[in-house]
């Protein structure tokens, strides 16, 4: 094996165990855990800590006589990625450094689908200015970028497919160009990955905490997307296109959707459906409190809003059976606007999937909120930028 190589697999699996350890570990567990020899690990150590990776943790007192125990942790002050989302109705940049910690956050409120790709991009790009900006005010360098956009993205960033934006065939990468850090190829890969804004929310519930390692993630916005995570991973499809459960039909010969059918999940349970079947469309009601402001109507016993959070969670119900049917999946997270909604929409939706899932009778299906709500597709667009230094601490060392 290359010198070159060896020393790569080393640093990826010492900061692998100082990230994932339960306690910071000292450089002689890291020699006890990894197999390599101490002389190894510190050689090792010297360079993550060098690189701003790792530091040492505050001492903690040991219970006892002797010294306070001492031991690794991944820095908060070196690398850091920048998250974004474009949605229908808003543009959001966030910061997360190498522990896991948003450092920065902001949201602009708009709506998009009257803006042409390139303007809302520049506006996005502004947006990313300003967190990069914060970002090096707190000392953090951005190593990447991550967008989530509302569709199917292929694999070279073009956005083929958003139907709620109005968005066909757009060449994110190049309207972004000229906007560093959105532009940068570092170590082969581009600095800027785009990727559906599902998938990212699905990976940010995954990787906060204690979820389980099968799940189904449910963004719902204007337009209802999903990320499927299988064993801990998520499964984007052969093309990377998985999860577009908002056009799953529920009713075949249902109302026409923007993608060219009828019926689909979308025109039950998307959030301009249930707020036009609750009869407040066209109510001058921002986007964002409009999950908040159904809640409230819900509470209050508006009928109409009871019949529409009835139905749009009737309709989910259908849906979510067919593919816990298919997968064998036992938990449902309801993310994006759902989350304040789950009174409402979880007992139509428990009642529907007790009537149609095979095996709910004796192994129930849990329906439950996210954990990021709202935010969780930049933040898991962060977290992915950050992810990939770990798991390769190498590309970020060779650029120093
Ligand atoms: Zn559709």
């Amino acid at each position: 094996m290359r010198q070159g190589s060896l020393r790569e697999l080393n640093l990826a699996l010492v900061l692998g165990r100082i990230a994932t350890a339960p306690r910071p570990p000292s450089r002689a567990a890291l020699a006890a855990e990894t197999g390599l020899t101490r002389a190894t690990v510190s050689a090792v150590v010297e360079d993550l800590v060098a690189g701003r990776l790792v530091t040492e943790a505050e001492p903690t007192p040991r219970a006892g006589a002797g010294r306070p125990a001492r031991g690794l942790v991944l820095a908060g002050d070196g690398p850091a990625g920048l998250g974004m989302e474009i949605n229908v109705d808003y543009l959001a940049a966030c910061v997360v450094d190498l522990a896991g910690e948003v450092r920065h956050h902001v949201v602009h409120r708009a709506d998009l689908r009257p803006v042409s790709a390139a303007d809302a991009l520049g506006r996005l790009a502004r947006l990313a200015a300003g967190a990069r900006a914060a970002a090096e005010a707190e000392g953090l360098t951005l190593a990447g970028a991550a967008l989530g956009v509302p569709g199917l993205v292929d694999a070279a960033g073009q956005v083929r497919l958003a139907p709620n934006l109005g968005w066909r065939d757009v060449p994110v990468p190049e309207l972004l160009a000229g906007h560093p850090p959105l532009t940068e190829v570092v170590d082969g890969v581009p600095a800027l990955v785009v990727e559906n804004e599902a998938n990212l929310a699905a990976l940010a519930e995954l990787h906060a905490g204690a979820g389980p390692g099968n799940f189904l993630h449910i963004s719902g916005e204007v337009g209802i997307g999903a990320g499927i995570v299988l064993d801990g991973t998520l499964y984007r499809g052969s093309r990377g296109w998985s999860g577009e459960i908002g056009h799953i039909p529920v009713r075949p010969d249902g109302p026409p959707c923007r993608c060219g059918g009828r019926g689909c999940l979308e025109r039950y349970a998307g959030q301009e459906a249930i707020l036009s079947a609750a009869g407040l469309a066209g109510a001058d009601l921002p986007a964002d409190t409009a999950p908040t402001r159904l809640a409230e109507l819900a509470e209050a016993g508006q009928a109409a809003v009871l019949a529409a959070l009835h139905e749009a969670g009737t309709a989910l119900g259908i849906t979510v059976a067919s593919v816990v049917n298919l997968l064998d999946l036992d938990t449902v997270v309801l993310g994006g606007g759902y989350a304040p909604l789950i009174p409402w929409l979880r007992p139509p939706m428990l009642a529907e999937i007790d009537r149609r899932v095979l095996t709910a009778a004796w192994s129930p299906v849990t329906v439950r909120p996210a954990t990021l709500g709202a935010t969780a597709a930049a933040v898991g667009a962060a977290g992915s930028v950050v992810r990939r230094i770990i798991a390769r601490p190498a590309g970020w060392l060779a650029r120093l």
